[in-house]
Order: structure tokens, then sequence, then C-alpha cells
């Protein structure tokens, strides 16, 4: 089975192809694939963004190929789940990893810690022409830091505080955030829905 990855992010790639590679014996990114689209989210949830994504691609990837596509984010409960689908655009014009953090932290300013409740989401839809769509979201349980700690990572990495490492995604290792990410739990879900569906076959 061939397989086109809705994404040219290299740690997403490496993540898929490790989880992914023993049933798809060849996964291409967008790149590799020649396909150059900018597919807008307009969708209100991860699922609809990420069904929005696959479908678009699917719609011009050669014969014969799945697409595997997600999208995510961070969800704050005390916000009403915000940033949510605006994670990657949070402070506005000019966003950034550094100026959503700082939008984040000054969002919950005064807001002690049982408050500040938060997970990672990761949804993810498979669309093939072989099986019908397969469509997860994996999560991730923390809480928001009161200020950043950790190097490591991107996003809001270095102010989401995982309980149980007591540690903050930030100061974990690539490979230790992969055993637990909300991305790590959807694409273990993906790669069990797939196997259920093959052996279906
Ligand atoms: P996307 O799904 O790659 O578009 O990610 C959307 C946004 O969510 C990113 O720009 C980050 O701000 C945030 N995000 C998603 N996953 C993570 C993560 O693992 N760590 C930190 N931030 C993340």
């Amino acid at each position: 089975m061939n397989l086109i990855i809705a994404s040219n992010n290299a740690n997403k790639v490496r993540e898929i192809k490790q989880i992914l590679g023993e049933i798809f014996a060849n996964i291409l990114t967008l790149k590799d694939a020649g396909i150059n689209v900018d597919v807008e989210e307009t969708g209100s949830t991860f699922l609809e963004n990420a069904y929005i994504k696959a479908a678009e691609i699917m719609k011009i990837a050669p014969k014969g190929y799945a697409v595997l596509s997600d999208d995510s984010g961070l969800e704050v409960d005390y916000l009403n789940g915000a940033p949510g689908v605006f994670s990657a655009r949070y402070a506005g014009e000019g966003h950034n990893d550094k100026l959503n953090n700082e939008k984040l932290l000054s969002e919950l300013q005064g807001v002690e810690d049982q408050a500040r409740t938060a997970r990672f989401v990761c949804a993810m839809v498979l669309l093939s022409d072989d099986f019908p769509p397969i469509e997860v979201v994996g999560a991730c349980e923390g809480r928001i830091l009161h200020e950043p700690k950790g190097e490591s990572g991107f996003g809001y990495d270095p102010l989401f505080y995982y309980p149980p490492l007591q540690k903050s995604f930030a100061e974990l290792t690539a490979e230790e955030k992969n055993k637990v990410s909300h991305r790590s739990r959807a694409l273990q879900m993906v790669r069990a829905e797939l196997e259920k569906k093959l052996n279906q076959r």
C-alpha cells in the first residue's frame, strides 16, 4: 500500500514512518509527491480541518495512494477550549510561538494551578479508495505553567506541564515526548483501525 502524508514537517514525517512504516511500503510527503497546495483550515474542530485537508489532497493524489492528514492544537479549560483550532495563530497578525505563549500566559494571569488544566489534541484522517475513512482524535492531558520551562520542542511545549513525568513537554527528549504525545496516540489509533480494516478484507 502507498501513502501520502499531508505534511512536509520533518518531525511529523519521521514519527508517522516509525508507526505506519510496516503497513505502507511507500510513504511520501507532499513534496515527494510533487504536491504544492495550501489548504485553508476553515473547520471549527480539529477533525473537520483534518478531513478538509485530506479530502483536498485526495482529489489530486496519484491513483492508488491513501492520504493521511492531521490537525492539532491546545485546548485550555479555563479559556473554554481556546486557543483550539486557532492555536497556530492565537496571537493574531505576526503570530509566532513566542507571541502565542505570551498571549496564553496573559490570558491566564492570576489563575491558580488547579484551574489551568489543558490538553494537546491531534485529529487524524486517513482516506483511501479501498476502505471507508478512518477518523481518530488523540489527546494528552496536562496543565499550563506560569512561565516557560525547557528548551526542546516547539509551539506551546515550554508552557505545557505533563504531570506523569513531572516535566514540561519542552523538558522531554523527542523520544520521551513521542511516547506520550497527542500525535503518537492518534497515530496508534490510526494503526489499530487500519489493522482491523485490513483483517476484515
Ligand atoms: P498543526 O496541526 O501542525 O498546524 O499545529 C497547530 C498548532 O498547535 C502549532 O502551531 C502549535 O502552536 C500547536 N501544537 C500542536 N502540536 C503541538 C505540540 O506537540 N507541541 C506544542 N504545540 C503544538
